[in-house]
């Protein structure tokens, strides 16, 4: 399994995660392709966390960011194939909230952990399971 992103999109996204630090920051990736293996990230779309819970450890999309990338994408090849999110507990790897929280089969969840706003962030790929969305698989990052 395998995700393609350009390393400035990394970068813009690592440079968001360290802003928002010690909060979570979230954002929409806009991409293509069908299978697990040709998923390509073509656009990040930073949103704002509207989370109800600890904005520590927790993050929601705005829903407008949502909907109007959504309508953006609507009769393009591209469309809404993940989503981002920074954890400041320095660990890289999606959490039992995160599980809960994972409803799309297919998508790309990335996520960068940094501890601290000067750290060096650490960014990792999973895909939410077509059969049981709830289930992440880890994805390797190709840089396009
Ligand atoms: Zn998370």
């Amino acid at each position: 399994m395998k995700v393609t992103i350009s390393k400035d999109q990394l970068t813009e996204l690592e440079i968001i995660a360290k802003q928002a630090f010690p909060n979570e920051a979230c954002a929409l990736l806009i991409g293509h392709g069908e299978s697990v293996s040709d998923l390509c990230i073509t656009q990040v779309k930073p949103a704002k966390n509207v989370t109800k819970c600890d904005s520590k450890d927790s993050f929601e999309i705005d829903p407008l960011v949502y909907f109007s990338v959504a309508r953006e994408v609507r009769g393009t090849e591209n469309k809404v194939i993940g989503v981002w999110h920074s954890h400041p507990n320095g660990l890289s790897k999606p959490s039992d909230a995160d599980s809960r929280h994972s409803l799309e089969p297919s998508w790309v969840w990335l996520i960068t952990a940094l501890d601290s706003c000067d750290a060096k962030a650490e960014t990792k790929a999973y895909q939410a399971e077509l059969a049981n969305p709830s289930i992440f698989q880890p994805c390797e990052i190709i840089f396009s």
